[in-house]
């Protein structure tokens, strides 16, 4: 059991994953502001890993999160992905911790292997390394159908979502200043710089060659970032996980602000998933109940910001302006049955406003709530079946 322990790293942080329980709602997970990690970081947020209270290289373990004992469901807290990763799990101690130990490694290799743009073994890595290059890069199979999602999704959502956003992203570098400084260093790029990053930028001028050797061709300059959906694509992987094992009855899994339900309690109860008040996110504006397997995700500027002066700088970006976007949104959550469809559209939404926000999400088959400015909640019909308000 003890090799488990150790291969996991875990550590039960009660009062951090189930600060709910202290308003009495059972078994409730909430989605706490500056909670959201970025993929494009590469590696785990140091914020984050203190906010969890994980110490480098304390062994983790694990328990129930009622009363302290061994007892299923199994807590676990550890950080992957630039954030900070909860699990619990119905099953065994065994069963679970096993399991707990797969994710981990699952959202540590896709990060290494697929998504980081910086690690260079990663698959982003190797393709950004080919922008402008003539015969383009060697595409996988998964990297070439997830591209040309975000592209597809790029065109329905008018451009607001936009998987080739890396120069920007990196020269407002905000992950980094939300996550070290209280602001006062920070000094928003040049109109300049701008500009130029924003015209190295445009899924609509990728080009994607497919087939059974597929192959993607950037012009020079341009970089991915998958951070607008990396997280979402880890949920539809983790669910792939849950489906091929017969032990475990039911989990819950949080990266950041996407979260994956899955399965059932043994007491038959439905899932509870907080959603974060953007005014004060130490508290829930509402509750989605919900049975077996979801994904949510939710996107806001109140979860990594750098603020100057009463500016506010956040972490997602007009494409068409180059900055943080200007939005009347606080924060959107979207309810889908796949992970890149919830995690991808809260960005787009977000952008987008609540009108046509709500049409994309519509496409997707999506349900989706906005939060917006002056504390109002606009949500789809769907979404209120789930939602109700504290
Ligand atoms: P988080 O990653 O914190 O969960 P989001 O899912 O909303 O939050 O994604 C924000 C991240 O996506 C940013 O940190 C950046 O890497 C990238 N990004 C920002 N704006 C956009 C956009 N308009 N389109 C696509 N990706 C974006
Ligand atoms: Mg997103």
């Amino acid at each position: 059991m003890k090799r488990y322990f150790k291969a996991a790293r875990v550590l039960v942080l009660w009062l951090t994953v189930f600060s709910c329980c202290s308003c009495g709602v059972e078994g409730t997970w909430k989605l706490p502001g500056g909670e959201n990690g970025s993929l494009s970081e590469g590696s785990s947020n140091p914020a984050e890993t203190k906010e969890a209270g994980l110490a480098e290289g304390q062994e983790g373990s694990w328990e129930n999160r009622e009363n302290g004992e061994k007892t299923a469901p199994w807590q676990y807290v550890d950080t992957a992905m630039g954030t900070v990763i909860r699990q619990t799990i119905y099953g065994t101690e065994e069963t679970a911790a096993a399991f707990s130990a797969e994710v981990m490694a699952l959202l540590t290799e896709m990060e290494s292997s697929e998504l980081s743009w910086r690690l260079e073994s990663s698959e982003v890595y190797r393709i950004n390394a080919a922008a402008g290059k003539k015969d383009g890069c060697a595409l996988s199979e998964e990297m070439a159908q997830l591209l040309q999602s975000c592209m597809d999704l790029s065109e329905k959502a008018e451009g607001a979502f936009d998987v080739t956003l890396g120069p920007v992203s990196r020269l407002w570098n905000i992950d980094k200043w939300a996550a070290v400084t209280d602001g006062e260093d920070f000094k928003p790029p040049l109109p300049d710089a701008i500009r130029e990053a924003v015209s190295l930028c445009g899924s609509s001028r990728l080009r994607l060659e497919k087939g059974v050797s597929p192959r993607i061709f950037m012009p020079e300059g341009m970089q991915l970032d998958l951070g607008a959906v990396g997280k979402g694509i880890a949920l539809s992987r983790l669910c792939e996980l849950l489906e091929k094992q017969t032990e475990i009855a039911g989990a819950v899994i949080s990266l950041g602000g996407s979260i994956l339900t899955w399965g059932s309690k043994p007491d038959g109860s439905v899932w509870k998933v907080g959603i974060v008040n953007p005014f004060d996110t130490a508290s829930n504006i509402g509750i989605l109940s919900l049975e077996g397997k979801w994904c949510i995700s939710t996107s806001g500027d109140y979860e990594r910001y750098v603020e100057v002066n009463g500016v506010r700088y956040h972490h997602i970006l007009d494409p068409l302006t180059g900055c943080p976007a200007v939005s009347s949104v606080r924060g959107v959550s979207v309810l889908s049955q796949d992970g890149f469809s919830s995690d991808g559209l809260s960005t787009a939404c977000f952008i987008l406003g609540p009108e046509k926000g709500m049409a994309l999400a519509a496409e997707y088959g999506a349900e989706v709530l906005f939060v917006m400015d002056d504390g109002e909640i606009i949500m789809s019909d769907g979404m209120k079946r789930y939602f109700k308000a504290t």
